[in-house]
């Protein structure tokens, strides 16, 4: 996927508001995702001089990367479920799922949805919806 960023535009993520201090405290790690500056512990291993362990903390099965904590993590998987099955409901219903044809392209359209939905003022109210979703589906990984 590409993304074209102009300059002084506001990235479509970024239009979607916050109506609650909960939002406004999912918003900083949908930005460090977003930027690629949310740290992992597969990060923490590998830029640390001491022995840290890459493993996730949450289930201790696999490396802790954005892909596993979004969509493999069994001890997330619970909670994951019913706000992925929205997500995909929404995508869906705008034809957004069709450019989906493995998880590394469904990561990259978690974390930047405009890549795959079109700038419509008619999809604005779905974008809202998906926006608050991939916020609170972000937000699971710091909340267990
Ligand atoms: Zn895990």
């Amino acid at each position: 996927m590409y993304t074209e960023y102009t300059p002084g535009k506001l990235h479509l993520v970024l239009q979607v508001g916050c109506l609650s201090a909960l939002e406004v405290t999912r918003l900083s790690v949908r930005f460090r995702l977003l930027t690629g500056t949310y740290i992992l512990q597969v990060n923490r291993s590998r830029f640390n001089q001491y022995a840290i362990d890459p493993v996730c903390p949450n289930c201790k099965d696999a490396d802790e990367t954005v892909g596993h904590f979004l969509l493999q993590c069994p001890a997330l998987k619970h909670v994951r479920g019913p706000v992925m099955c929205e997500i995909w409901n929404i995508l869906n219903s705008i034809g957004a799922t069709t450019n989906i044809y493995s998880p590394t392209l469904l990561v990259q359209a978690l974390i930047d949805w405009s890549t795959i939905v079109p700038y419509q003022p008619r999809l604005r109210e779905k974008q809202g919806a998906l926006e608050f979703l991939v916020r609170r589906l972000i937000f699971l990984h710091t909340e267990k």
